[in-house]
């Protein structure tokens, strides 16, 4: 093990309030593209063209959204948890963890077994939808077959024949104020406040570490490259989501005792 995982592992052996901040890079084991990797969702799609802007202004924006959305869906669909989320479940098993804040919209942390309540979705979530104008929810699944069937853009239910739009935040939305709020109380709330890949470059959910850092928790970060904020962390850690976790939430389980 190296030396920054033994301090990490040190780190949350002796912190009471955890709270763990993620991002597309603990899902990248689990075959889902990260946005700002090479290879990554924008090395192949162009952002400024899927803005809520867009969808809402036409159905040319719709349709070219769906079209994206039928492609990246499957891959979602069919991820599963990897050992990073089993192993912030353990972390919550252990009475470690407050909660998870996430910006990832896979639904990773739930499957792995985080209860709902544990998880703050700062960007929404993928695999539900709902009418804009009823609120009829829609199981994304059930949207992804319509598509499959060559539905273009896919519309509520008669009579209402709303617009139907994944519970996602777009580009151009805004965020779910409940949420941020919450998230930021339980940063602040926070003894270790744990960053695990994300390029923290996407505002306002990477204001989250410093909220947390100036209400005075210990700051760490786990990530595959630098980010802006890698000068205010208290320790670093460039390593695997999924190898760094496992390998710190090992350290912490209680070992059978040699007779
Ligand atoms: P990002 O793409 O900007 O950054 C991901 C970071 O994770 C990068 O710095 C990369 O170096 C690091 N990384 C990649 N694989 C890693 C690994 N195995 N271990 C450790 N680090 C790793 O992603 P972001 O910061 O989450 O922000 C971008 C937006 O991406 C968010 O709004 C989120 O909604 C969206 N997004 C979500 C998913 C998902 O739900 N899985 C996937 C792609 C994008």
């Amino acid at each position: 093990m190296s030396s920054e995982v033994e301090r990490l592992a040190d780190f949350v052996s002796s912190a009471g309030r955890i709270v763990v901040f993620t991002g597309a890079g603990v899902s990248t084991e689990s075959g889902i593209p990260d946005f700002r990797s090479p290879g990554g969702v924008w090395d192949r799609f162009d952002p400024n063209e899927f803005t809520f802007q867009n969808f809402m202004g036409s159905e040319a924006g719709r349709r070219r959204y769906w079209e994206l959305g039928r492609t990246t869906f499957p891959v979602i669909r069919r991820a599963e948890p990897n050992p990073g989320h089993h192993a912030l479940v353990t972390l919550w098993r252990l009475g470690k963890l407050d909660c998870v804040i996430t910006q990832n919209i896979d639904n990773l942390h739930q499957r792995a077994g985080l209860p709902a309540d544990r998880v703050i979705e700062l960007h929404g979530n993928a695999t539900r939808a709902r009418c804009l104008t009823c609120e009829q929810a829609y199981e994304r699944e059930r949207v992804q077959e319509w598509l499959d069937a060559g539905v273009a853009i896919p519309m509520c239910d008669p009579p209402c024949g709303g617009i139907i739009k994944p519970r996602t935040i777009m580009f151009g939305e805004a965020m779910p104020r409940v949420e941020l709020e919450e998230a930021e109380r339980r940063a602040r709330a926070s003894d270790l406040f744990l960053v695990v890949g994300s390029s923290l470059v996407v505002y306002p959910a990477a204001y989250m570490p410093l909220h947390a850092k100036d209400a005075g928790a210990r700051l760490a970060i786990v990530n595959l490259t630098e980010t802006p904020h890698d000068g205010r962390a208290d320790l670093l850690v460039r390593g695997s989501a999924a190898g760094v976790l496992a390998a710190v939430v090992d350290r912490l389980q209680p070992r059978p005792v040699a007779r």
